[in-house]
């Protein structure tokens, strides 16, 4: 952590939920929100809150939807200095269903929002100068000015001796362009760190066995793979390293959205605070379950003494 902050680039949106379970927003029906959301924004304000130091390269609207995610990160201790505040665009958002089976619709308003206006501005390059690692959410890919940002973020941060993380969560309703799938291989040959759910580990590695899968991205110089199962659980896998598999925590899932993203955040900010596999494995999964608990992706964040007594308590699966 000597090196500078974890720093992400991304989409900062506000979540608005169905309160009720079916399909899709095909006629009215009653909402819950706003809430802060972007998975870029769930995760370094997950890596604030445990006491990283943390910053987010963001554009957000000139209304409330953009000053209720600014004034939670900046709470939180995230370094907001370089989210731009647009005068001409909206922030983004993300209306969300859960049909029965736990799939989600999704209305995104993002690539044409102020999210869409994400570029290299002089706030953004002097945070990328002091930053010590490099998160990327694979959702800010469908967003060109971000890429262009998060691949001069790559290179400058690796220049000097950092790091980079990749959540590969590019979802198909996000993929709008061509330049989308090419930043997301040139992302994954400079990761050291990649965090995948399920069927992301097979999209990356471009195979459908999951041991296959993880040799070869090991193989192809990656260090580290944390494999996301939901209430599975998680498996951490290295080079030459005994493979760790961690049981979920038993809790009551009210909202699993924001899961990964806290999950992701945990096991990086113990992992750069110098914690071993296994520990850090722990506490992501600690992090992962507590946030499911609550109702809105960005609530259920957790301190390093709220995991610790967690994990003291919380019956495993
Ligand atoms: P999302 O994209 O919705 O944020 P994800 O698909 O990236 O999530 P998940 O595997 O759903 O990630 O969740 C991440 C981690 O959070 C899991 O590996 C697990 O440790 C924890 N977790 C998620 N859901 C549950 C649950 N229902 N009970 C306990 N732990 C959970
Ligand atoms: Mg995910």
């Amino acid at each position: 952590e000597a090196l500078g902050p974890t720093i992400t680039v991304g989409e900062i949106l506000v979540e608005i939920m169905a309160t009720t379970i079916g399909a899709g927003f095909l006629e009215p029906q009653s909402l819950t929100g706003p809430y802060p959301s972007g998975a870029p924004a769930i995760f370094i304000d997950q890596v604030a809150r445990m006491g990283g130091a943390a910053g987010i390269i963001a554009s957000v609207g000139n209304d409330d939807f953009g000053r209720l995610n600014v004034d939670r990160l900046r709470q939180d201790g995230v370094d907001i200095s370089a989210i731009a505040i647009s005068a001409d665009w909206p922030t983004g958002s993300a209306f969300v269903r859960y049909r029965p089976d736990g799939a989600r619709d999704f209305v995104f308003n993002i690539a044409r929002s102020a999210a869409g206006q994400i570029g290299l501005t002089p706030a953004a390059k002097d945070l990328i100068g002091r930053a010590g690692h490099v998160h990327v959410m694979g959702t800010a890919l469908s967003i060109p000015g971000a890429r262009e940002v998060i691949l001069h973020a790559i290179e400058t941060v690796r220049a000097r001796g950092g790091s980079v993380s990749f959540d590969p969560n590019l979802r198909k309703e996000l993929l709008t362009d061509d330049g989308a799938l090419e930043s997301f291989n040139h992302v994954l040959g400079a990761t050291d760190l990649l965090l995948p759910s399920d069927e992301e580990l097979f999209t990356a590695a471009g195979l459908t066995d999951e041991a296959a899968a993880v040799a070869s991205l090991l193989e192809s110089g990656i260090g580290e793979i944390v494999l996301k199962r939901g209430e599975q659980g998680a498996s951490f896998f290295g080079l030459d390293r005994p493979r760790i598999d961690c049981a979920a925590f038993a809790v009551a899932e009210v909202d699993p959205t924001g899961a990964g993203d806290c999950f992701g955040a945990a096991y990086l900010t113990c992992r750069r605070k110098g914690m071993a596999p296994d520990a850090a494995l722990l506490h992501a999964n600690a992090a992962g379950a507590r946030n499911v608990t609550w109702l809105g992706p960005m609530e259920g964040v957790s301190t390093l003494a709220e995991l610790t007594a967690f994990i003291a308590q919380a019956p495993r699966r």
